[in-house]
């Protein structure tokens, strides 16, 4: 008899939501996570006194278009979330506007600042959710070849679906332009595009900026306590019935026998066996931790880019006052701040030489503001993320560029909020390379691969690994941002890991 019917590697989102399901459907459990705490890339700790900061994603937007959170039931296992409204606070630094929740507010205001605008955001809006609809539910099954037909004909329901795809084709930038007339309204919208990677010029890069009407749809919201209250409830929820959970307890080696995965073997040397390993670590890991003749060049092969992303997380004394947004909504939304489409662009070039951005766009997030929880009653938490930056240097270390990321990231807020330095009781600062050796994200890219189409879909990791089952190594499943549908917090493609190992080991269909 085997030690588990199942060793999950791992404890990001997915593989708990992997690992919550399997435990549900009476499997024997085991959960083996590298770190001193559970969720990965959606994990929380009081790292400053006083101040709990999460460790990697803090929206949750794509997880509300899933059925995760009902079916698991995460709300009995201590999972709260609250909702943010409004959603976004644009600014280029002189003239704000939010983005609420409700779409028709978010017109009527629009078009008061900027004339004609709030009649083209609901136009998008009209145009773009029966899109956006059917991407949730590609996002929520497993992926075939067909995708992006299925997602022309979903976007053309009673519209022209040939015009509706070469839209599709395009780079997110384009569309944002034929959209919208005005950059202050345009910017903000592309920024929160560029999030999960690719520039505003990529083509097939329209998605990006085509699902914004999911943010109407779902919200975006928060768990009481940060991120990594998504994570602590899936613990509960796995050990509830009766899973086991590891912490400190990194997988060296995933141990294979004539072409059948038996178990693992930790670094301590302690080998655990099962009738199947579901992988959730980053796809190079796991290709690391298989006996080098099962795994196939593809696997070696996958783009993994050179970072784009990092994080200043302060903590504050005083809240954060906005220059021109003194509203106190403008502290609980994501904040989308961004000068023009050239400071974009220019840090992108920057990207593209590998130096830092100098002068970048920011993701400005103050969750203190709706979840007192995580800063003093006077404090405020502050995390500034920002784009773009190379996790390979042209000249230099991380070590010693850091403090002029840090330095240039904080100039750049102080456009929006001066005087916010002279706040700061405590930080973190999460550079590319930060990212890679304390949460495993290859070469830094929170989406672990690059979300290129050529890695979207039925090519995330790659065509044969698509199905969530590692090619030549019978009873070994993937799951996590490697695979379909890519990164963010979503836990999709830990539900679709877990439908198929399910029925590969109960014989049952997934009910
Ligand atoms: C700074 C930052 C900000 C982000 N912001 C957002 C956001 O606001 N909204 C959003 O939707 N997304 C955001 N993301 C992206 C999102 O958080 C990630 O794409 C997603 O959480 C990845 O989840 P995953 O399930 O693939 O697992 P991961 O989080 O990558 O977890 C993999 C786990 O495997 C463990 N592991 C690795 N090797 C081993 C081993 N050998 N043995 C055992 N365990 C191992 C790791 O320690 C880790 O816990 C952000 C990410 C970061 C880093």
């Amino acid at each position: 008899m085997t030690d588990f019917d199942v060793i999950v590697m791992g404890a990001g989102h997915n593989a708990l939501v992997t690992a919550a399901y399997a435990a549900r459907a009476g499997l024997r459990v085991g959960v083996f996570e590298r770190r001193h705490l559970v969720g990965g890339a959606v994990s929380t700790e009081e790292i400053i006194p006083g101040y709990r900061f999460d460790y990697g994603g803090s929206a949750h937007i794509l997880i509300r278009m899933t059925p995760v959170v009902q079916e698991l039931e995460l709300s009995r296992y201590g999972l709260h979330y609250l909702e943010l409204d409004p959603l976004f606070h644009c600014s280029d630094g002189e003239t704000p506007w939010f983005i609420w929740r409700d779409r028709e507010r978010t017109a009527r205001e629009l078009d008061s600042t900027f004339p004609g605008q709030g009649e083209a955001y609901s136009r998008f809006l009209d145009d773009w959710t029966p899109f956006a609809r059917s991407v949730a539910e590609l996002f929520n099954s497993a992926p075939g070849p067909l995708e992006l037909g299925r997602m022309a004909v979903g976007s053309g329901r009673g519209r022209d679906s040939a015009r509706q795809l070469s839209r599709i084709l395009r780079p997110y930038g384009e569309v944002a332009r034929e959209y919208f007339s005005e950059e202050r309204v345009r910017a903000p919208l592309t920024w929160m595009a560029a999030q999960s990677g690719p520039p505003p010029t990529d083509p097939l890069s329209a998605p990006f900026l085509l699902w914004h009407p999911l943010y109407h749809e779902g919200g975006v919201a928060r768990p009481k306590g940060g991120s990594g209250g998504l994570t602590q409830a899936l613990t509960r929820a796995t050990q509830a019935h009766g899973g086991q959970i590891f912490l400190n307890a990194p997988v060296q080696d995933i141990l294979v026998k004539e072409g059948r995965a038996q178990g693992v073997r930790l670094a301590n040397g302690e080998i655990y066996t099962a009738r199947a390993v579901v992988a959730g670590s980053h796809v190079l890991t796991t290709a690391g931790a298989l006996p080098p003749e099962y795994v196939p060049a593809a696997a070696r092969d996958v783009r993994v880019g050179n970072g784009f992303g990092m994080i200043l997380r302060l903590a504050l004394s005083g809240k954060v006052h906005y220059r021109q947004h003194t509203e106190p909504e403008s502290r609980v939304g994501l904040g989308l701040l961004i000068k023009s489409e050239r400071q974009l662009m220019k840090g992108y070039g920057e990207f593209l030489a590998g130096e830092p951005t100098t002068d970048p766009p920011l993701v400005a997030m103050t969750f203190s503001a709706v979840d007192d929880s995580l800063a003093p009653p006077a404090g405020e938490v502050l995390w500034l993320w920002a784009q773009y930056y190379p996790f390979e240097l042209a000249s230099g270390s991380w070590e010693t560029r850091t403090a002029e990321a840090r330095e240039n990231i904080l100039n750049a807020f102080e456009h929006y909020a001066p005087g916010t330095r002279e706040q700061i009781v405590g930080e973190l600062v999460q550079t590319p390379a930060w990212l890679e050796q304390h949460l495993g994200l290859h070469r830094g890219n929170v989406m672990h691969l690059e979300m290129t189409f050529d890695q979207m879909f039925a090519f995330r990791p790659w065509m044969q690994a698509s199905g969530y089952r590692w090619p030549g190594v019978k009873g070994l499943y993937l799951t996590g941002a490697s695979t379909h549908p890519g990164g963010g917090i979503m836990g999709a493609s830990g539900r679709t890991a877990a439908r198929v190992l399910l029925s590969d080991l109960t014989r049952r269909r997934w009910q």
